[in-house]
């Protein structure tokens, strides 16, 4: 699966212009899963990562590279939870290496589809205690409310990131999770909003393959898409 390396490439340089902290995973890092949403309140509330008209992205991106994401990992371009003093931009990426879900069988072709689709769903499935997620596939926002509590007790970014990856190492195609947060707000937002979409068109494309489509590129309203992305026509021409 390399639909999505060339949107994986583009990410580092759009997280800012410092360095990243970085952490291994390790699970039992993890902050406590509320087990559902979990409303926090405007007057509980300590801060807000991409509300109030600040920018907010959110994506996600599988390969099969292993050079692309090597291991388990959190990185942090920006301040952290604890260090931020107000209401911030926000972007969250996560990189996901899977194994091969993809083959020119039909059925098997159809089913990473539908892993590519159940991985994205894990942010509707992760819910950090005092971590309110409001998150929109339209928009490709994610907007999140952190509660004074949360931060007494300790959350941060490495602790909600541990969460994420237990969430997707749940899915026996995973086989290495990178989560990326960024609050540093030299990162370039734009790119970062123009990656979303480019995820959202190879996915829809993906859809609209799997339903079947004529095979000539010439008149085919996805050949802008198909031109760009590589993989895309022999995906779609090994199907037939
Ligand atoms: S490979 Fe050609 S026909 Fe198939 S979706 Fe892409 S542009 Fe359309």
């Amino acid at each position: 699966m390399n639909l999505y390396n060339s949107i994986i490439e583009r990410v580092s340089a759009l997280c800012g212009r410092t360095a990243p902290k970085r952490w291994d995973y390790d699970p039992a890092l993890a902050w406590p899963d509320a087990g559902a949403f979990e409303l926090v309140m405007q007057r509980d509330q300590a801060l807000e990562l991409g509300g109030g008209g600040k920018p907010s992205v959110n994506f996600t991106c599988v390969t099969t590279d292993p050079r692309l994401v090597d291991r388990d990992e959190i990185l942090v371009y920006g301040p952290d939870l604890r260090e931020l003093k107000a209401d911030t931009p926000f972007l969250r990426i996560s990189l996901l290496r899977v194994g091969d879900i993809e083959s020119d069988d039909e059925d098997d072709t159809e089913q990473a589809f539908r892993a590519i689709q159940e991985l994205d769903f894990v942010k509707y499935r992760v819910f950090p205690k005092g971590y309110m997620i409001r998150t929109s596939s339209d928009s490709d926002r994610e907007q999140v409310r952190v509660s004074k509590a949360a931060l007494r007790g300790g959350i941060s970014f490495a602790k909600v990131g541990a969460a994420f990856i237990k969430a997707y190492r749940k899915n026996p195609n995973v086989l290495a999770a990178r989560v990326i947060f960024v609050t540093d707000p030299g990162a370039d937002f734009a790119a970062a909003r123009k990656c979303a979409k480019d995820v959202k068109d190879i996915t829809l494309s993906l859809s609209q393959i799997l339903k079947g489509m004529p095979t000539d590129c010439g008149s085919c309203n996805l050949k802008p898409i198909c031109d760009e992305v590589e993989g895309m026509k022999e995906l779609h021409f090994g199907r037939k």
